[in-house]
């Protein structure tokens, strides 16, 4: 007997026959003699519709209302699918994130888990009930307030839960049958992988595949805590996140690339006509710091010597991106640059894989199958696993698959089956 946590995306309890869909399962689960805490997501696209709503009354939602209105999605799909579970001769409780002692930051849309206090749900466990917890949602001890993780959360919330239970495994149910070398939305020949290693599913994580939401990688990382990807309609074994892939294992661990990421979240900003001087890329950059704004990669060309001026170009998330345009406008005068652009019409693309390190010529491979495909690169990051870059955002999917297809992760047969969701 174990203590097993599970979550079920949004997709996997979409309607009134999900719910009872998982509602079995978890019932299985337990019949077969284990302790279950149950991680839930709001049904379908309710997140979407909700912010939907938000923006129809209010252009710029008040942080602390929206998180009370998005924590409503969760609330929905926790009481109800306890109902399911009842109706089948089980005990179910639901829980809200803050019942369930998740303590986050104060800061809203994007809290982070600070500590999680399960008394409570130790205390159902220990009665012989199944806990049902609301994803993506918990309280900040000060201000008293309901805060959201940020979208795709409630992978994080398993995750923490898990480790405060010392769960033996913390499953993600979701509607792939596992992580694939890239997302089976764009690349229908996608391969599942048997294994991935926390440390490359941060690195595709964080460059947006969303499978799995960053920071419940990071914890599960920090913890040690095994996570096992599947699908909720289907009993296909999924894919293993974990620290190393097994010794000797078949999977695609001989391969350079574990798998391709693709984003088009993001927007690019380029300041133009900067003075090249020391101290000019730390005012801009601490202005958009102060303003609470992540950006992730930076390019500053060779300043013209006649001019000495020069551009230099972010990219952020395309929902920073009038925040970054004001705050750059008030600086203008003070540092003198001659005006900005901001261009949402990006993609970004990047080949993940602990292989790199020991192989040469991966970026020169990616690079003309890039412009084999006619994709144009506009930006370069790196790091040890990890090669990213912009394009138009058109040519995004193009580029996935001819970098798919170059790194030999084509499956012989389709293997890759996408069972529900909008992909909203
Ligand atoms: P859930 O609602 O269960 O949380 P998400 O939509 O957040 O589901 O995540 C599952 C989706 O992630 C899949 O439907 C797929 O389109 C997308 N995805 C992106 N990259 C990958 C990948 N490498 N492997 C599998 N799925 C991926
Ligand atoms: N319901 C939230 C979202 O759609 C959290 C989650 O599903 O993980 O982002
Ligand atoms: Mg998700």
């Amino acid at each position: 007997m174990g203590l097993i946590v599970q979550k079920y995306g949004g997709s996997s309890v979409a309607d009134a026959e999900g719910l009872k869909r998982v509602a079995n399962r978890i019932v299985a689960t337990k019949k077969a003699g284990h302790q279950v805490v149950v991680v839930v997501s709001a049904m379908g696209d309710t997140t979407d519709e909700l912010l939907d709503l938000a923006n129809q009354v209010s252009p710029l939602p008040n942080g602390r209302e929206l998180d009370m209105l998005l924590t409503a999605g969760e609330r929905i799909s926790m009481a109800l699918l306890a109902m399911a579970i009842n109706n089948l001769g089980h005990e179910a409780r639901s829980f809200t994130g803050s019942q369930a002692g998740v303590l986050t930051t104060s800061t809203h849309g994007r809290a982070r888990i600070i500590d999680v206090a399960p008394g409570r749900i130790t205390e159902a466990l220990a009665e012989g009930a199944i806990a049902i917890v609301a994803g993506f949602q918990g309280i900040n001890q000060e201000t008293k307030d309901v805060t959201t993780l940020g979208r795709g959360g409630s992978d994080t919330t398993a995750v923490a839960l898990a480790a405060a239970l010392e769960a033996d495994v913390c499953e993600i149910y979701t509607d792939v049958d596992g992580i694939f070398t890239a997302d089976p939305r764009v690349v229908p020949s996608a391969r599942k992988l048997k294994t991935v290693t926390y440390e490359e599913m941060l690195e595709l994580a964080a460059s947006g595949a969303k499978v799995l939401h960053l920071r419940c990688v990071e914890y599960a990382r920090r913890y040690d805590m095994p996570i096992h990807v599947r699908s909720s309609f289907s009993n296909n074994e999924g894919t293993w996140v974990v620290k190393d892939h097994p010794e000797g294992g078949t999977n695609m661990e001989q391969a350079v690339i574990a798998g391709i990421a693709h984003d088009k979240s993001e927007a690019k900003v380029t300041v133009v006509g900067v003075p090249d001087r020391a101290g000019i890329a730390a005012r801009i950059f601490q202005a958009i710091a102060d303003a609470d704004i992540n950006i992730d990669m930076i390019v500053q060309n060779v300043s013209a010597a006649a001019t000495g001026l020069t551009d230099i170009s972010f990219t952020l998330p395309k929902t920073e991106g009038s925040n970054a345009t004001t705050i750059l406008q008030r600086i203008q005068g003070e540092i003198g640059f001659s005006s900005i652009q901001y261009d949402d019409q990006i993609g970004k693309l990047s080949l993940v894989g602990a292989g790199m390190r020991s192989h040469p010529g991966v970026t020169a491979n990616f690079f003309s199958c890039l412009a084999d495909a006619g994709v144009n690169i506009e930006m370069i990051s790196t790091s040890e696993i990890r090669i990213s870059i912009i394009c138009r955002e058109s040519d995004l999917d193009k580029g996935v698959r001819a970098a798919h297809t170059a790194f030999d992760l084509d499956a012989d047969q389709v293997e890759a089956v996408v069972y529900g969701g909008s992909g909203r």
